[in-house]
């Protein structure tokens, strides 16, 4: 498809002076490290709706984003979101991403005119086996390459590397909420399928426990997924738990952990981020932490269709910088953008305007004596260990 319309360029803000240096107190990364990231890196996207996009918001992901968004301006589409998509298959390679984790998301709502969620436990396993099926589509028709061990994880990054304008996107299957679960033992249909990572909740409380935006802790069913998680081996993501549910996930759990898109409480101060010490506690357990795009996780105040985003591209850096101190180190951290999971342009950094401006990171991370080993670790390396030690032989 080709609308052809000419998008017209974003305004920029003005930059804020973030007084980054504050967070440079116990990490020194070297003073002469690399000055020049003219090339792109490999990037790893640690949380990624595609499925959302190709099946809810019936978007053709082949497509360029500036004919996503063509096509819906010209379709007079008004809903938030539309007309400002940020990626696409083509993008994605732009952007160098030749690896992610890719949603299964199908949230149980009561409202029958819900805008993001679907009324019966069976409604929303329905979703999430047509999420599977788009999936599967997709890598029959030679974008996507699904990754289920770790010898087809080797064997991606090696391909990608050799061929990165050929090589399919490659994915790693995961579920955010675990609503399509009909009973806890409907995991192992999902790990058949693929599944090898899982967070239980979502925006509020499901049939699990309590999620984003509510304070109530794990459901009695918590207790059998999550053991039977466990034996299956798959990684629990502890991004959209509840603060209560976070730490009842930590005490019931002893299984691999991460946090897929998970800012910092101190950048934006509510319950939808993490405190130091759930960081602390993900960076104990050896999980690595996505840092996300959307702007209500990094602007303090940001209220969704009234403000206006204030912030760049340089917060997602500080809030890597509060990860890195917090470790001693930078391996517990990686990209995690949510891109597009549900917005679009309108609510991502002042100066963003499409997914291949995470590799903008490289720069800005580079500036601030992040060494070559540190920027690649972040942008791919910590995930790419992290899923060669979760995923099965
Ligand atoms: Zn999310």
């Amino acid at each position: 498809m080709t609308c052809g319309a000419a998008v017209p360029a974003r305004a920029c803000v003005t930059q804020v002076d973030y007084h980054s240096k504050q967070f440079l107190t116990k990490f020194h990364p070297a003073p002469n490290s690399r000055l020049n990231w003219s090339l792109p890196v490999l990037l790893f996207d640690g949380h990624l709706d595609l499925a959302l996009n190709g099946v809810d918001w019936n978007r053709d992901l082949r497509c360029e984003v500036d004919d996503l968004r063509a096509q819906e301006r010209a379709l007079g589409m008004t809903d938030p979101g539309r007309c400002g998509s940020t990626l696409s298959f083509p993008e994605l390679r732009h952007a160098e991403i030749g690896l992610c984790l890719s949603t299964l998301l199908a949230r149980q709502e009561k409202e029958i005119n819900h805008s993001f969620g679907w009324t019966t436990p069976q409604t929303c396993y329905a979703m999430a086996h047509a999420h599977l099926a788009w999936h599967r589509a997709m890598e029959r028709a030679g974008y996507l390459r699904s990754i289920r061990t770790k010898q087809e994880l080797e064997f991606h990054v090696e391909d990608w590397k050799s061929h990165p304008q050929t090589a399919p996107l490659g994915f790693i299957q995961t579920m955010e909420g675990a609503d399509p679960l009909l009973v806890p033992d409907t995991v192992n249909e999902f790990y058949e399928h693929g599944l090898r990572a899982i967070g239980l909740t979502h925006y509020g409380a499901n049939r699990y426990g309590g999620g984003t935006m509510c304070e109530v802790g794990l459901a009695v069913d918590a207790i059998p997924l999550l053991r039977r998680i466990e034996e299956l081996k798959m990684t629990v993501d502890v991004t959209h738990l509840s603060d209560v549910a976070f730490w009842q996930v930590l005490e019931y759990f002893s299984g691999r952990i991460h946090a897929s898109h998970q800012n910092s409480r101190r950048l934006a101060p509510w319950q939808r981020q993490f405190s130091d010490e759930q960081y602390k506690a993900v960076i104990e357990r050896d999980g690595v932490i996505g840092i996300a795009f959307d702007v209500i996780m990094m602007q303090p105040g940001y209220v969704r269709r009234v403000s206006e985003a204030t912030v760049t591209i340089e917060r997602a850096v500080e809030n890597i910088d509060i990860i890195v101190q917090l470790a001693g180190n930078a391996r517990n951290v990686g990209i995690g953008s949510d891109l597009d999971g549900g917005y679009g342009v309108e609510q991502t950094p002042a100066d963003f305007d499409r997914i291949r401006d995470l590799q903008r990171l490289t720069e800005l991370m580079s500036r601030r004596g992040y060494s070559d080993a540190d920027i690649a670790a972040i942008m791919h390396g910590n995930w790419i260990r992290f899923f060669s030690e979760v995923l099965p032989e």
